[in-house]
């Protein structure tokens, strides 16, 4: 509720994305937000951006462009310590092209199997540009170990083989055994989208502001 007992209105979003685990997770985290499916004539351009949050402005960028709404999008990943960066902004095709995420994390778990040292982490860009078409990148990690042997049925990429940190050292449940909710709660772009959430607060009176003060 506003400060004058109004139900504020939920912010519209396009969520520039082709990627329908994204627009699910975002769904159930965002729930100030109506997001809206990017429409289908719209041609994503190619993510060459060499950061996260560089390929998250280019898809937030097209769809605000496209659409001439507010918009935000997801660049994420994960990032395996023995192998630097590795699969980085190329983790939805470390396999190839084409390849599906059981290929992808066969690939990581095959290159991570002669080093000992297991880390790896999530790292999500969320990108919103807003109504007037100012651009911000919210990002955020999640800290975890690869295991060799994919359990569980949630989640989806590289969750059945990654053992987050943040639910303690007693808990070995992969992020597709968790609850969705609990995922959300520690997730990379469950702390990228909380963080848009409190800008996306912190300026909601914007414009009545404006409007009062003219
Ligand atoms: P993007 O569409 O270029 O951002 O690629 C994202 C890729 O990173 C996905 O296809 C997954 O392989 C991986 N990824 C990102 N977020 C997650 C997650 O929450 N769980 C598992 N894999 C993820």
């Amino acid at each position: 509720m506003s400060g004058l007992g109004q139900p504020e209105r939920l912010r519209r979003l396009v969520l520039s994305t082709r990627n329908p685990h994204k627009l699910a997770e975002l769904s159930e985290i965002l729930l100030d937000c109506e997001l809206l499916p990017l429409p289908p004539q719209v041609e994503l351009p190619p993510e060459d951006g060499l950061s996260f949050s560089a390929n998250a402005l280019i898809k937030a960028r097209a769809a605000r462009a496209a659409t001439g709404l507010a918009a935000i999008a997801d660049d994420s990943g994960i990032v395996a310590r023995a192998l630097g960066t590795r699969p980085g902004i190329h983790s939805a095709r470390f396999a190839g092209p084409a390849a599906s995420d059981a290929a992808n994390l066969a690939k990581l778990i095959a290159a991570l199997r002669d080093h000992d040292d297991r880390s790896v982490a999530y790292v999500c860009a969320l990108a919103y540009i807003d109504e007037n078409g100012v651009a911000s990148v919210f990002e955020a990690r999640c800290e975890g170990d690869l295991i060799d042997r994919p359990r569980g049925d949630g989640g989806f990429g590289y969750d059945p083989a990654f053992v987050p940190r943040a639910t303690g050292p007693e808990d070995r449940r992969t992020m597709a055994e968790l609850s969705a909710p609990e995922k959300h709660a520690i997730s990379h772009r469950g702390t990228a989208a909380r963080k848009l959430s409190n800008h996306l607060a912190a300026t909601r009176s914007e414009p009545i502001t404006r409007t009062l003060g003219r």
